[in-house]
């Protein structure tokens, strides 16, 4: 075992660093975890524009948090886990204790436990996510897919929170990674029509390859509600995900979504930003809103279930990979110019 490696560091804003550092130590209850895949994310790039994340990342921090890879090194008192094995681990874990977690909503634990570090040879996985949120990979699965685990088990539980049913047309505003899963799922799992929206049709094509059933293209707002009335009977869809992330696009999803139907309010937008929604509409409409953050172990689980069936793949979301050298250029492009890129895997 090498008693250093190479791991990216994130400094501030715009500026990761590849470095050589310790291979972390292990304590009692922790793996030490070869990586095998790491995924780039949207949030990793909200992250490496702003500097920070308060509640997940304080820099200098090691840095990246979707990943599969095999077990090196097995603390003292773990069991369930060996040396060899190929596993993925989520980014977190709740306490269990707290009000939150006491109350099924584990997502919002008070002392929710987050592990960065993925952008490197070696992770250290804390003893509280190897015994909440740890899995055996079966053996067919690819780390790439198994390290999509983590974003897929935000989007069930973000679909669960709209309380969606079997056949119901779903609106998915934003064509990202995270709104193609969304795409996929509200059809695979509850046989929903799909209306994909967005901006580029290249985005609108690759959700009609994962089963959207139609796509509306972005463009003025007016349009948009025409466009999406037109296609449910005047009444707007049932469920509406915003998988944008800006205040505009809030609140433009109100006015996309029937009476007495939900809007989830998926995509995180700028802290301090805020949005005006039209009061009459959601009070007389009785518009639900909903927002999601994280996920739970339950859909962990789910999600690892769904990944191993095949139902979403790395063929899907990965279009690039690449050595984890590049990290610092494969942020940049995804912050600036995108290219049509929704994941890359980096491969230390
Ligand atoms: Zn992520
Ligand atoms: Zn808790």
């Amino acid at each position: 075992m090498p008693d250093r490696m190479r791991a990216a560091v994130l400094y501030g804003r715009e500026d990761v660093r590849l470095e050589s550092v310790p291979v972390p130590d292990i304590g009692p209850g922790e793996l030490l975890v070869r990586v095998r895949a790491a995924l780039t994310c949207g949030t990793d790039v909200k992250v490496f524009r702003r500097g920070y994340h308060a509640k997940m990342i304080v820099p200098p921090a090691l840095f990246g948090h979707e990943l599969a890879g095999d077990v090196t090194a097995v603390g003292h008192g773990v069991k369930g886990f060996a040396v060899g094995q190929r596993i993925v681990a989520a980014n977190s874990a709740p306490c269990g204790q707290c009000y939150f977690c006491r109350r099924s909503q584990p997502n919002l634990c008070e002392d929710l436990l987050f592990n960065n570090g993925a952008y490197a040879e070696f992770i250290r996985i804390p003893a509280r996510i190897v015994e909440k949120n740890t899995h055996i990979l079966p053996s067919h699965l690819r780390y790439e897919d198994a390290a999509l685990v983590e974003p897929l088990a935000c989007v069930l539980r973000g679909l669960d929170e709209t309380g969606i049913c079997h056949g119901d047309t779903v609106g998915v505003m934003g064509l990202g990674p995270i709104g193609l899963m969304f795409v996929r799922i509200a059809k695979s799992a509850f046989n929903a029509r799909v209306i994909a929206i967005a901006r580029r049709q290249s985005q609108i094509d690759q959700a009609l390859r994962l089963g959207a059933d139609e796509g509306v293209r972005m463009g003025e707002p007016d349009q948009l509600i025409s466009d999406v009335k037109a296609r449910t009977a005047s009444r707007g869809a049932d469920v509406i995900i915003e998988a944008i992330g800006h205040p505009e696009a809030w609140e433009l999803a109100v006015h996309l979504v029937r009476r007495g139907g939900t809007v989830n309010f998926f995509g995180g937008c700028a802290a301090g930003t805020k949005v005006g929604l039209d009061t009459s509409l959601l009070h007389y409409s009785e518009i639900n809103c909903k927002a999601s953050f994280h996920h739970t172990p339950e859909h962990i689980r789910r999600s690892l279930d769904i990944v191993a069936s095949g139902g979403v793949t790395a063929d899907h979301l990965v279009n690039r990979r690449e050595p984890l050298s590049r990290l610092p250029y494969v942020l940049n492009d995804l912050l600036y110019t995108r290219n049509g890129h929704l994941k890359t895997a980096i491969i230390p």
